[in-house]
């Protein structure tokens, strides 16, 4: 007749232990399956650029293409898409790095605007094809930064990439100015846009708005994880506004070191 009656916060505990047993295999079990789309993304990514540069090749091999400026243009096909295969290697690279704490800067004294306008001029031709402008109105004679020149290259090919991958008409205006001891350096689009409750996510790894309404750009899901790294291993901050419909402004910051105020260029 003898029942062991269980405290009453002993059966809270119970209770609360099989929640948080639950919410952890909710938790595993999104990140299992963000790894699988992750996976599927990035195999996706890696085999539209492969597939253009292997055919291109075949056919100017074969030498079947006389006309000078065919191969031209086939060549520069072939170059953009190469540039695009590394910029993604970069991403997988940087997250590697950073999960196993390998993550290290190599620093050199440089112009952002140097930077910015490779980094445009790499991806007018993809704007162009989509009939979007991208722009750069860049600031004359800031000063120089000290920074890590091929991570800063990959923060501008991820966020002006997804700039144009995210928008439809208009384009990408890319800005640079000093304010105080800080250089902005802002991007901005006329595009979809992010909603508002997405917004905290974007910066995850693996995260894609609503796949549904990305899937069909393609995308990792990595790079602005790997932005927020590299601004934030700066020193520097980075912040979006957003607006459905209407458009994207991501905005960096970086402090310009004071000593070196003086060391100007252009
Ligand atoms: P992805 O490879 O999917 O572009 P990112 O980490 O670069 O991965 O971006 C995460 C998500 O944030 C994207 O899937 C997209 O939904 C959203 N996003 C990023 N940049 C923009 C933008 N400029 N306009 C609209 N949505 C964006």
């Amino acid at each position: 007749k003898y029942k062991q009656k269980v405290p009453i916060h002993g059966r809270d505990e119970i209770a609360q232990l099989g929640n948080s047993i639950q919410t952890l295999g909710e938790q595993l079990q999104y990140y299992e399956e963000s790894r699988n789309d992750f996976l599927a993304a990035v195999s996706h990514e890696i085999r539209t650029p492969l597939t253009y540069i292997k055919g291109y090749s075949d056919v100017l091999s074969k030498g079947i293409i006389k006309n000078r400026e065919e191969q031209e243009e086939y060549l520069q096909i072939i170059n953009k898409e190469t540039n695009r295969l590394s910029f993604l290697v970069n991403d997988l690279f940087e997250m590697s790095k950073l999960q196993t704490g390998k993550f290290e800067l190599t620093k050199e004294w440089t112009s952002i605007n140097d930077i910015m306008e490779k980094i445009i001029s790499n991806l007018k031709p993809v704007a162009e094809k989509k009939g979007l402008e991208l722009w750069g109105e860049l600031e004359e004679d800031l000063p120089l930064l000290y920074v890590d020149i091929r991570r800063m290259e990959q923060v501008f090919y991820n966020l002006i990439e997804n700039g144009i991958k995210y928008t439809n008409i208009g384009g990408i205006s890319v800005r640079s100015f000093s304010k105080r001891d800080l250089i902005g350096i802002e991007i901005k689009d006329t595009g979809i846009g992010i909603p508002q409750n997405n917004l905290p996510r974007i910066w995850e790894r693996f995260y894609r708005v609503d796949s549904s309404r990305t899937r069909k750009t393609g995308g990792s899901g990595l790079g602005l994880y790997v932005v927020k790294q590299i601004i934030e291993s700066h020193g520097g901050t980075i912040t979006v506004k957003s607006t459905e419909n209407e458009g994207s402004i991501f905005t960096i910051f970086l402090t310009i070191d004071q000593e070196n105020k003086s060391r100007r260029n252009r």
